[in-house]
């Protein structure tokens, strides 16, 4: 029997493949991005309580009502708009979910979808799975900002939706008001969607704030915003997520979620419902990880490594460009078996596979280990 790949391009994603190769060299794994440290054990307490009182049977496809309403109240306090939690809230499996679902809510075989170079690597097989074509418009580095000239000439007749990506991963590069009036202007009078990844929603640096594409009203009413309570409260194990979209979206959305995965796991979004009801946890995360970004950053001054400090998201990158040809790859993996410091080669992210000579380091850890790190990587010959 012969099978014929869907995907034929697509192996195994570099966060796998980094997190193991840190694991069988006992290396620190500064590569995929999750918490080092647990989360909040009051959360741990109450899936417990939840699971202890019998709530372990299928929630509602969309989420269940409390943590619907808990979302759209957090909607309103941070970014000033009213969502209607029946009808614009659904609960995921995580932000994966969320992307993967809207995307095949909306494209079509032939459909040209944007998306910006480098990005975050689910976005091109979704669009592919679902027969769409993807249009890469490259970002201008070293700040990974948006050339909207290349985004003009980018849409055609076929364009159907854009996935944009604020903080950004691997950048941290946080879209501006400006970014976000350029595409209002250059979408409002075309048939096309937004795919919003804003899982970073809560970590943004140097009082930067991160505009939700919710926050304008030509976005708005076109726009899938996709969510992570995995970044925001350390559970990225957890896999639940949520999409805010407007009624028509949210309806084709759940057309396609409810046969994904039908429904999230019960006792966490109970449990994630009452731990939102303290605002203070979601609003003190710029400050918590900017503490980490700072440390990091401090230490890399010592390092032979080139960067600037990231805008938002727990990713730091660094260019070793002026130092060595090395390939980004080989330098990861070298550093991961020499120094037993993992990290990511951001070639991955981008679709030709370029390699800039920039590693990308994951900070959300804890501070000791951040500190041993440092201490490896000043070591490093390049
Ligand atoms: N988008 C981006 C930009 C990410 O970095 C990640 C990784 N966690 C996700 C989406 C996926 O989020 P989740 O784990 O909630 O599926
Ligand atoms: N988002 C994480 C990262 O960029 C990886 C998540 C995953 O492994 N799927 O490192």
């Amino acid at each position: 029997m012969s099978i014929s790949s869907k995907l034929p391009q697509v192996g195994t994603t570099i966060f796998t493949t980094m997190s193991k190769l840190a694991s069988d060299c006992g290396a620190i794994n500064l590569s995929q991005g999750f918490p080092g440290f647990d989360c909040d054990p009051v959360l741990v307490d109450l899936v417990t309580k939840h699971m202890k009182a019998g709530l372990n049977q299928y929630a509602p496809m969309s989420g269940v009502p409390i943590l619907r309403e808990q979302i759209a109240v957090k909607t309103k306090l941070v970014y000033g708009v009213d969502l209607n939690s029946e009808t614009e809230v659904t609960v995921v499996s995580g932000a994966t979910e969320a992307i993967y679902a809207a995307v095949t809510a909306v494209v079509k075989q032939g459909d040209e979808v944007i998306l910006f170079d480098p990005a975050y690597d689910c976005y091109a097989p979704a669009i592919e799975l679902n027969g769409g074509v993807p249009v890469f418009v490259p970002l201008e580095l070293p700040d990974f900002s948006v050339n909207w000239e290349n985004v003009k000439s980018s849409i055609s007749d076929k364009t159907r939706l854009i996935m944009i990506n604020t903080p950004h991963n691997p950048s941290g590069y946080v879209w501006t008001q400006e970014d976000l009036d350029t595409l209002a202007e250059l979408i409002q009078d075309r048939d096309i969607l937004i795919v919003s990844d804003e899982v970073y929603e809560h970590i943004t640096f140097d009082g930067r704030e991160h505009l939700s594409l919710l926050t304008h009203p030509i976005l708005r009413e076109r726009t899938f915003v996709c969510g992570s309570f995995g970044k925001t409260f350390h559970v990225t194990g957890w896999k639940i997520g949520y999409c805010l979209a407007p009624l028509k979206l949210t309806e084709e959305f759940r057309k396609i979620h409810q046969f994904l995965t039908f429904s999230t796991a019960t006792p966490l979004q109970y449990a994630l419902a009452d731990y939102l009801s303290e605002p203070f946890r979601y609003l003190t995360l710029p400050d918590f990880y900017q503490k980490k970004r700072d440390l990091f950053c401090d230490g890399l001054k010592n390092t032979p490594f080139k960067f600037t400090p990231a805008q938002g998201s727990f990713f730091q990158m660094v260019s070793y460009a002026h130092l060595s040809q090395e390939s980004d790859y080989d330098l990861a993996v070298r550093l991961t078996k020499e120094i037993g410091v993992a990290s990511i080669p951001i070639s991955v992210f981008f679709s030709d596979k370029k390699d800039h000579k920039i590693l990308r380091f994951c900070f959300a850890k804890d501070d000791p280990d951040l500190m041993k790190a440092l201490g490896k990587l000043q070591n490093i010959k390049l």
